[in-house]
């Protein structure tokens, strides 16, 4: 039998993961200057973690996560989240004693049992940020901040920020009221599973993608109408700071969230390029879970990337930068010459330049085309008489210039060669 991949799961091939990196790369620095921390959750938890922080009757803990039993029946489960794991952590270690303002990051594969769609993988992947300790605004526009920023230096282009304010405990209520008076009125219009939410948590229809409810729920009553007065005022002071640093948004009174323990700020970014799956970050505050996971009563927000969709994005927008060569690939023709150039390539490596050579004993033909395929952009040629001289032959693949050098200093010669041609580049 052949092996492939199982259904849903992906090879990232080492030519897309050039793109991942950078994206890893350009996360990392912005996260750096924003001064926040990585951490490395495991990727297993006990699976009670996810069903008190997600919800049970939630898609991702009713049907959606990977659950295996210990041997002692013990429920654990592959994270669909980040959220859950790093919030546990939080708690677990005690993160905030020192530090009032927790700001952590981490990035890596979740895993959902989804019905796998174009774009869409049962092992996908995330960079999720979360503030722990602060209850906003300030914190809740830095986050958004943070996440703009990224895709400006990625280069993003066509998105659109969403936020709305969710309202909090002492507000939500009376909105709960009037959504489930609008939604019984339409019930009719409604998916099975929303007209079941309609009665039980009617804040959820709002996350429901199927057409016909999308449509009630646009002419659903605005969460804004309903908020207090603190919660208005932290929602304005959030969008006199998103206009304080440039940010344009739109307020998007349909982007809630079902969960009782997210409070006031949302948000979401949009882009209109990959089709109906058309967020690419979503976050939000979540001021009750880190209490309802057993942990002090200390607010957060935060937010994830899929980052799936912004790989493909970022292909989309970008050529393909042509693949970069070794600096040097040395050719050794006969035995003696063939130890040499072993040596050589290890010390060259060790002065950081990236070397190759052939690994057979085969004529100067076939070496110089290995080293043409691998598009290497210098050639140093060594035989018995270049040996016996001490002095070798450097050819530029690209010049096609050839000229003698003394293998004395051989390294030193070739990382100035380089170091030259890094300023003309
Ligand atoms: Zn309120
Ligand atoms: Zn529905």
């Amino acid at each position: 039998m052949e092996f492939t991949t199982i259904k849903g799961f992906k090879d990232i091939l080492p030519d897309e993961v050039q793109t991942w990196q950078r994206l890893e790369a350009e996360a990392r620095r912005i996260f750096f200057s924003f001064g926040y921390q990585e951490i490395r959750p495991p990727l297993m938890e006990m699976t009670e973690l996810f069903s008190r922080s997600i919800g049970e009757e939630t898609d991702i803990v009713s049907k959606e996560m990977y659950t295996l039993a210990d041997s002692k029946g013990k429920g654990l489960t592959l994270r669909p989240e980040a959220t859950a794991s790093v919030v546990r952590a939080y708690i677990q270690h005690r993160l905030y004693q020192n530090n009032p303002v927790v700001k952590l990051f981490t990035i890596g594969p979740m895993f959902r049992h989804e019905r796998p769609q174009k774009g869409r993988f049962r092992q996908f992947h995330q960079i999720d940020v979360e503030v722990m300790g602060d209850p906003g605004p300030r914190s809740d526009a830095e986050v958004i901040l943070l996440v703009m920023t990224l895709f400006r230096v990625l280069d993003l282009a066509d998105l659109s920020l969403h936020i709305n304010s969710l309202g909090c405990p002492a507000c939500r209520p009376a909105f709960r009221e009037q959504l489930k008076n609008y939604l019984a009125r339409n019930s009719g219009s409604l998916c099975a599973d929303c007209q079941r939410r309609a009665e039980t948590n009617p804040l959820r229809v709002f996350d429901c993608k199927v057409e016909g409810c999308r449509d009630i729920v646009r002419d659903a009553p605005s969460i804004l109408s309903y908020i207090c007065e603190a919660c208005a005022a932290h929602f304005t002071a959030l969008q006199n700071y998103l206009e304080e640093s440039k940010i344009a948004f739109v307020i998007d009174a349909t982007l809630v969230r079902g969960l009782d323990y997210y409070a006031r700020t949302a948000f979401e970014v949009q882009t209109e390029k990959l089709g109906s799956q058309n967020a690419v970050a979503g976050g939000g505050r979540y001021d009750g879970l880190i209490r309802q996971l057993g942990g002090p009563d200390h607010p957060g927000i935060g937010f994830a990337i899929g980052m799936e969709r912004l790989v493909a994005l970022m292909e989309e927008g970008s050529e393909k930068k042509p693949a970069q060569g070794p600096d040097v690939f040395l050719v050794g023709l006969g035995e003696a010459a063939g130890k040499k150039v072993f040596g050589w390539v290890d010390e060259i490596r060790r002065s950081g330049l990236w070397a190759e050579m052939d690994y057979g004993s085969r004529g100067l033909k076939a070496q110089m085309k290995t080293a043409d395929r691998l598009q290497a952009r210098k050639v140093l040629i060594v035989g018995e008489n270049e040996l016996a001289s001490g002095r070798g032959v450097l050819r530029d693949m690209a010049t096609k210039a050839q000229e003698e050098i003394a293998l004395q200093g051989l390294v030193e010669r070739l990382k100035r060669d380089a170091e030259a041609e890094k300023l003309r580049s």
